[in-house]
């Protein structure tokens, strides 16, 4: 089976092995766009050397690690991220987090060092990348700097780290604006309804199988806000019902930290208060 997933006649989904992270290709007037290249050489490489037509345009959706791998190895590319993601990225902050997870993973990395960003975005707002059009929103809650991208040429909708069907919600940013923003992506699918939601792990899904998903993962937010609420005392904790997905010991680990994270909102919010 190759790793090539055919989407629509211009777009492919090319997973990476370590956490199916998503390559999105995508071809127009003689260009490819990319969305979050990666992630070890090889498969940058296959996915670069996949067609004449030459890699013009790179599109970011945040700047961790796993989605920033090729950037150096594009060097012709432009590149275009949301502002957050673009201080991740000059500042030497991707890059470090690059060194320090490949070498946990034992993956090689290549010309880390020339990361780049030409575009920045402040969204909202609509870019240009060559031939594509991008209607870009701010989508904050996994991390603070997510980017939510509408490519209305191609009929998709890019989401970066959200709506997952492989693992639960990652709160690394705030359990509140992660629940704010899968608000809002349901209310830009039932717009849109794109012919698929791109997410940054696993394959593309359609409008259906995303809102189903953004459902269970809203139902589990909630109530993990509740439990923050009502004082995050150890006995209710098991009341908030984690979603069924394949991810297994690291959903626990995940699980555990989104609580945390919770409750120490809801801390802060009580000094204050
Ligand atoms: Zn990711």
């Amino acid at each position: 089976m190759p790793r090539a997933i055919p989407l629509t006649g211009t777009a492919t989904w090319w997973p990476s092995t370590l956490y199916q992270t998503t390559t999105l290709e995508l071809r127009r007037a003689g260009e490819r766009l990319l969305v979050d290249p990666g992630i070890s050489p090889w498969e940058i490489e296959e996915v670069v050397s996949a067609s004449t037509m030459p890699v013009t345009q790179v599109l970011v959706t945040h700047a961790d690690w796993d989605h920033v791998m090729a950037l150096g190895a594009l060097p012709g590319a432009q590149v275009t991220a949301g502002r957050a993601s673009a201080e991740r990225i000059r500042s030497g902050a991707a890059r470090q987090e690059i060194e320090r997870e490949t070498a946990e993973f034992l993956i090689p990395h290549r010309s880390i060092e020339r990361l780049h960003v030409e575009q920045v975005v402040d969204p909202p707002a609509e870019v240009r990348m060559g031939p594509w059009l991008g209607v870009c929103r701010s989508g904050p809650g996994h991390t603070d700097d997510g980017l939510i991208v509408s490519l209305p040429d191609e009929h998709l909708l890019v989401v970066g780290d959200y709506l997952s069907a492989l693992e639960i919600p990652g709160v690394y940013d705030s359990v509140s604006a992660y629940r704010d923003t899968l608000e809002a992506l349901v209310g830009v699918i039932e717009r849109e309804r794109p012919q698929y939601v791109v997410v940054g792990h696993g394959k593309p899904q359609t409008s259906e199988d995303a809102l189903r998903i953004a459902d269970e993962d809203l139902a589990y937010l909630e109530a993990v806000l509740a439990h923050a609420k009502a004082g995050c005392s150890p006995e209710d904790v098991d009341r908030v019902a984690v979603p069924e997905r394949g991810a297994g010991s690291a959903d626990r680990t995940m699980h555990a930290a989104n609580v945390a994270k919770a409750c120490e909102a809801a801390a802060a919010v009580g000094a204050q208060g």
